[in-house]
């Protein structure tokens, strides 16, 4: 089947060399390629609209004949017209100003053709600029007979060389006369039963020769499914390939867990964060390497659950390691850590960038001679340059910075230490079974009690005077303050300026009280200092870029105000807020916005003002954003979807995971004769983009 598949479309009939060139430039290389090249769109009655129903300015399908042509001349420039007439006596004239003598040869009077672009009104004349076209003509039957017909995403090369929809209609057909279905249909019956799924084949001769709306719906079903499938069935190899690696078998908690909950925290575990060490205590014990994350909101006590787990390690006598995305947080959780972990008498040691090559040293040696019990640094210099006498636990904080191809790499650390990862970005359910795939979950959806919701405000620059003045007031109070400037790459130095000069301001306005500035371009070693001051309450209010984004502590900071609110993202204005509320105070965010911004950018600032659920807020992220930006593909490391919709198509990705897992576990190395085609499937289209873990058999 591979073979046929695998042909280059040169070699199709009606293809050849020049054709298959620019074939290879829209990425369609072979059969395979050329059959999962899908129409845009269909045309059939229902899609088409009567030219006497036009209106200015819609972009719509006009189905007509060709009365007439010209090339007219112009004062400037020639430009080549048609007039067409539909059935309902309507008139239309199609414009081109470009390429108009090789235009003007492709049209005769009395063929059918339609149209497609934006209709634009002058007085009673409706007219369309370089509209794209599909002949119908003698495309056999005609459109009112109900037939439905595939038009292809199309390319200026395309159409050149007659691949326009016509064109690849008939490459298409004839491959499809030619060869039939020699495809094998890849699901066995018990999925396609089950999922009430049509024969594979036949869905793929029916996206593009649709013979009514119901086939073709079945067949885009169809196809989405099989698509999802695949990327759940590697998601799901992965898994289990992990989750057949041998870890470090810890003993029950221990001394040290049991001092820690009950003498150093000074409260109690919320029951979601129960949970999730419930789940890391049993994961630990199997002798199988834990492959865990946490999704918890922005303070839902993720650290707590870490260091925990940690301890849990130590008690069985390994050591840990903690892994933080940048220096900033990497140093917060080391002393974090050191203030959980001192009472108990274990050593923590810090590994960053810029440390003194004797102390580095002599922290390497204390790792590597088990004198540390755990070492906190970033992912770099931790993955990299760390030789541990036992490692049994890695935490990484905050990993929805990596996809899943990096993370990957992550597992391949050490020993099979056991995996705990931490993000504070919840994502939409449809996502996570994606982007988390490969990763068993548990959900932190409960915030420590006694926890006040924050208020979030919407203000303009006009009322910064009051904004100010409120700021005042929580200051005199004892509270500390963020104030936010946003930090788009492309601009950074202007951005910078923006906040150094919002520093000046402050320091100038709130006199005695202190000011400081944090931002990227500091060395490590300024920013933590900056930060030790803030966090140590001899800094009122921080002025910062968003390098505070995530993970930064401290309890006593209940005001936020964020500066060009519409410029961030709402997901990371979420993460920028969930820097307050983490004490016992109420908390304040303020996002400071221009007047002129965009219907999206309201709409974003409007659910920070409403939501302070992460859930909800990334739903709608995603609604705003679209499935590809929000965790793009190159990021997440998945492939690109070709006919399916993460977002819109959830409960066929849902069934699509479900079939994936169920077949693994009937079959766990597709040996058996009626998964074969799976199998084969699978090792040739995604075996080698997979993350060097999913293997067959
Ligand atoms: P995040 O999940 O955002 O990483 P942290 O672990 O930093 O959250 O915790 C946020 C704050 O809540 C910290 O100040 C922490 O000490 C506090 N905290 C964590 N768990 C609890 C709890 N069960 N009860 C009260 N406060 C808690
Ligand atoms: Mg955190």
């Amino acid at each position: 089947m591979t073979e046929f598949l695998d042909t280059d479309v040169r070699y199709v009939k009606g293809v050849g060399e020049q054709r298959a060139e620019v074939l290879h430039g829209v990425g369609v290389h072979t059969v395979h390629d050329l059959l999962h090249y899908f129409p845009r769109r269909y045309l059939d009655r229902s899609t088409v609209t009567p030219i006497r129903r036009l209106r200015d300015g819609e972009a719509v399908t006009v189905v007509g004949t060709v009365q007439a042509k010209g090339v007219i001349p112009g004062r400037r420039s020639k430009r080549f017209e048609l007039r067409i007439q539909d059935e309902g006596g309507g008139v239309m004239k199609c414009v081109w100003f470009r390429g108009y003598q090789w235009i003007s040869k492709l049209f005769k009077k009395g063929e059918r053709i339609a149209f497609h672009g934006k209709v634009q009104q002058y007085g009673r004349t409706f007219s369309m600029t370089h509209p794209d076209f599909d002949k119908l003509d003698d495309d056999g039957p005609a459109l009112d007979t109900g037939r439905i017909i595939a038009l292809y995403p199309g390319s200026a090369a395309l159409d050149r060389v007659g691949l326009n929809s016509r064109g690849l209609r008939r490459v298409i057909y004839t491959l499809f006369k030619e060869h039939g279905l020699k495809l094998d249909n890849l699901f066995p019956e018990w999925i396609e039963e089950q999922y009430d799924l049509i024969d594979g084949r036949v869905a793929l001769r029916a996206i593009h020769f649709p013979k009514s709306q119901r086939e073709l719906s079945q067949a885009r079903e169809r196809l989405k499914f099989e698509e999802l499938f695949f990327i759940q069935l590697m998601l799901a190899l992965t898994k289990q390939t992990r989750q057949e690696v041998a870890g470090p078998t810890f003993d029950a908690p221990g001394e040290y867990v049991h001092r820690f909950l009950d003498e150093v925290l000074p409260f109690d575990l919320t029951g979601a964060q129960e949970r999730a060490l419930d789940d890391v205590i049993r994961d630990t014990q199997r002798g199988l390497q834990m492959n865990r994350l946490i999704q918890g909101d922005v303070g839902s006590g993720k650290t707590v659950v870490a260091v925990a787990a940690l301890l849990h390690a130590i008690d069985s006598g390994y050591q840990g390691a903690f892994m933080a995305p940048t220096e900033i947080l990497a140093e917060q959780h080391y002393a974090n850590l050191q203030q959980y972990l001192d009472p108990l008498g274990l050593e923590t040691r810090l590994l960053v960038g810029g440390q003194r090559k004797a102390l580095r040293e002599e922290i390497l040696a204390d790792i590597a001679e088990g004198r540390a019990h755990v070492v906190v640094g970033t992912h770099a210099v931790i993955q990299d340059h760390v030789d541990f006498a036992k490692l049994g636990l890695a935490v990484v904080d905050e990993q929805h910075r990596f996809g899943v191809m990096q993370r990957a790499k992550l597992f391949e650390m050490g020993d099979n230490p056991h995996m705990l990862l931490m993000t504070a970005t919840p994502i939409p359910r449809s996502l996570a079974m994606t982007v988390y795939g490969d990763l068993d979950v548990s959900i932190m959806d409960e915030l420590p009690a006694g926890r006040k919701p924050i208020k979030t405000r919407l203000r303009s620059e006009k009322r910064r005077g009051e904004v100010y003045q409120f700021l005042r007031e929580q200051l005199r109070e004892g509270r500390q303050a963020y104030v936010v400037y946003p930090l788009v790459e492309e601009s950074e130095k202007l951005d910078l300026k923006d906040a150094e000069s919002g520093f000046e301001k402050l320091q100038a306005e709130f006199r005695p009280y202190k000011v400081d500035l944090v931002h990227g371009r500091l060395f490590s070693y300024e920013k933590e200092d900056a930060m030790d001051r803030f966090k140590r309450g001899e800094t009122d209010i921080l002025v910062a870029t968003t390098v505070i984004e995530v993970g930064v502590d401290v309890p006593n900071a209940s005001v936020m105000i964020v500066e060009h609110a519409e410029r961030f993202g709402l997901s990371q204005l979420h993460q920028l807020r969930g820097r307050i509320g983490r004490g016992e105070y109420q908390s304040y965010c303020i996002l400071m916005a221009d007047y002129k911004r965009s219907a999206e950018a309201e709409e974003r600032l409007n659910a920070m003002v409403s939501t302070n659920d992460g859930f909800e807020i990334s739903e709608l992220d995603l609604k705003l954003r679209g499935a590809g930006d929000f965790f793009g593909t190159k990021q997440s490391g998945l492939p690109d979807l070709k006919i399916a919709d993460i977002t819109e198509d959830q409960p066929i990705l849902t069934q699509a995971r479900e079939a994936a897992f169920a077949l693994l576990d009937r079959d766990p190395h597709l040996r058996a004769p009626e998964h074969e085609p799976i199998r084969a499937y699978f090792d040739h289209y995604y075996a080698d983009r997979n993350l060097g873990f999913a293997r067959v058999g």
